[in-house]
């Protein structure tokens, strides 16, 4: 299973790639990232593992035939893990191929990064408790989670067109709006545009229609996590959502990081699952001994903010909130892929499924503004003399995300950035 520990993870192993040994390099040898990079804009994208500051050309490694991504990730776990130990006795200090490899690598300073995969579907969970809690509570104080959040895990349809790679900047949406004391609508530029701190979940495996996975063998169908934010007009979101949920206030903008982090290299990280005493058990589709033995994944996340005045003065970005994906999430990636097939649903090759914002239980870590602010009521301090309700134009927001553990190599996930433009103007 992908979830097993064998000699890739072995924390006494070095790279011949000098920066992955270095302490606190995101892609030592026991990380292994897939990507997609080129050179220049005029060349073909290619698939790229990420070890220390250099990106290994796997196709120029003679280790895979095409620099098709999908069909990549369409490998059984078995033929994964073949691959995975074939990248890493490779790149390993005292192995056979430095001498053939050193020409398969590109500095990570020349490679441009695409998005991971051809993104196929995408739809958007939302599995943090603490946020379903914070987000119910400023509409109904007394009663904050809905009686389904415990059985189901929610979620809605989103659109992959407009989901960008890390460092790709957008626009501020325009929509429609309408504030508590207004007769009608207006159109304007989001004023409460907000980001959301998500893991991104990247199918490999597809399912034919009208065949359920199984939660015992949910996770051969999935090949790993990118960051992922899940940027939020909520003005727009406020007047457009009763009755079918998210739909403009979503679809303009997301972002994902362009590492995916395999199943595989995640597998010293995983943490058993359980609920708080008094609440129900889950369905028994939604229940294996499996996962609930190790079903959680324990990842470090982090919400890194500049502003326009910051970086005109040469400012680093500050850390405005911190959370960690097993304390966030009321369920499993296995539980979320066996929910969304139980209808006869087929996830394809591609798909990505987000796990919704993971906001910690103290309301200081919360996974976005919506939260961190009371409902854009209690501005948070940024910098030294700056505050901020929601995004202005200018602001960068960057997703990091780390797994440690005693005795494992910490591994890391890159980064989710990207910059808020200013809108469009409304005529256009
Ligand atoms: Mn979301």
């Amino acid at each position: 299973v992908s979830s097993a520990i064998d000699e890739t993870h072995d924390p006494a192993l070095q790279s011949w790639v000098d920066a992955a040994n270095h302490d606190g390099c995101e892609f030592p040898i026991q990380n292994l990232p897939f990507g997609r990079f080129r050179e220049a804009a005029d060349m073909d994208w290619r698939i790229g593992v990420a070890i220390g500051d250099q990106v290994l050309d796997l196709r120029r490694a003679g280790l895979i035939d095409s620099h098709d991504m999908n069909r990549l990730m369409r490998l059984l776990p078995a033929a994964r893990r073949d691959l995975r130990a074939a990248i890493s006795a490779g790149l390993s200090r005292g192995g056979a191929k430095e001498a053939s490899w050193r020409s398969a690598l590109v500095p990570m300073s020349r490679a441009e990064m695409g998005l991971p995969c051809m993104i196929g579907d995408y739809t958007d969970f939302y599995i943090g408790i603490h946020h379903a809690t914070a987000v119910g509570k400023l509409f109904r104080p007394d009663n904050p989670l809905l009686p389904n959040y415990k059985w189901v895990p929610i979620g809605y349809h989103g659109r992959a067109s407009t989901i960008n790679v890390s460092g790709r900047d957008f626009r501020r949406p325009l929509g429609q709006l309408k504030s508590a004391d207004a007769a009608v609508p207006e159109v304007a530029p989001s004023r409460r545009l907000d980001f959301e701190l998500e893991l991104g979940v990247f199918i490999g495996r597809p399912n034919p229609q009208g065949q359920p996975i199984t939660i015992e063998n949910a996770e051969d169908h999935v090949f790993g996590l990118a960051l992922f934010n899940d940027w939020s007009a909520r003005d727009i979101q406020a007047w457009e959502y009763q009755p079918l949920g998210p739909f403009l206030s979503k679809n303009f903008a997301s972002t994902v990081s362009p590492w995916i982090v395999t199943m595989e290299a995640l597998a010293p990280f995983r943490r058993a699952y359980g609920r708080p005493s008094g609440d129900p058990a889950p369905l028994p589709y939604l229940d294996s001994p499996a996962n609930r033995a190790q079903g959680a994944i324990d990842v470090d996340l982090e919400v890194l903010l500049q502003t326009a005045r910051m970086r005109e003065a040469g400012t680093a970005p500050v850390a405005i909130t911190r959370s960690n994906f097993a304390d966030a999430a009321y369920w499993t990636i296995a539980q979320l892929v066996a929910h969304h097939t139980i209808n006869g649903c087929s996830l394809m090759n591609g798909d990505l499924l987000g796990t919704g914002t993971l906001s910690g239980a103290d309301p200081a870590t919360a996974g976005s503004l919506l939260e961190l602010t009371s409902g854009g009521k209690s501005p948070i301090k940024v910098g030294r003399d700056e505050q901020r309700t929601f995004l202005e134009d200018g602001d960068t927001i960057a997703l990091r995300g780390r797994c440690r553990r005693e005795g494992f190599r910490e591994i890391g996930f890159g980064e989710c950035r990207a910059t808020v433009l200013p809108a469009a103007s409304v005529s256009a």
